[in-house]
């Protein structure tokens, strides 16, 4: 399993550095791109206005959260060569590997696909009871 790629530390900018220490360890076990980090507010707003976020105060503009999507590649770890996944018992994986290595840092985080209401499979995010 390889580290982050050029790409993924890009779009970790601006992100809070412990999130990233949990995405860069957990990048070790299981393979997955950072699709999202930090978002602007105007952005949040358009993703509000067509549905695709349900609240504007999402983690994203804080620099708390991030979207990874489970990368399948085709063996040779270049990013360009492969495809994203959605299957869901993959970001069962995802998330397990994410919790692991949150917990072996010391750093608390929600997955959205623990959420009930909205299961948000590619989301993970610092605990609000940690990092406000
Ligand atoms: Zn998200």
């Amino acid at each position: 399993m390889a580290a982050l790629l050029a790409r993924d530390r890009a779009r970790l900018a601006g992100v809070h550095r412990d999130l990233v220490r949990v995405v860069e360890r957990a990048r070790l076990a299981v393979p997955f791109i950072v699709t999202e980090g930090l978002r602007s507010r105007e952005r949040q707003a358009r993703l509000v206005a067509i549905g695709a976020s349900r609240t504007m105060d999402s983690r994203h503009v804080t620099g708390h959260a991030v979207d990874l999507a489970y990368w399948l590649d085709d063996g040779d770890g270049a990013v360009e060569q492969g495809e994203i996944r959605w299957d869901w018992s993959l970001y069962e994986q995802l998330g397990a590997a994410m919790k692991a290595a949150a917990k072996a840092l010391g750093v608390p985080i929600v997955w959205g696909g623990d959420w009930t209401s909205f299961r948000d499979g590619p989301h993970f995010e610092l605990d609000r009871r940690a990092y406000p």
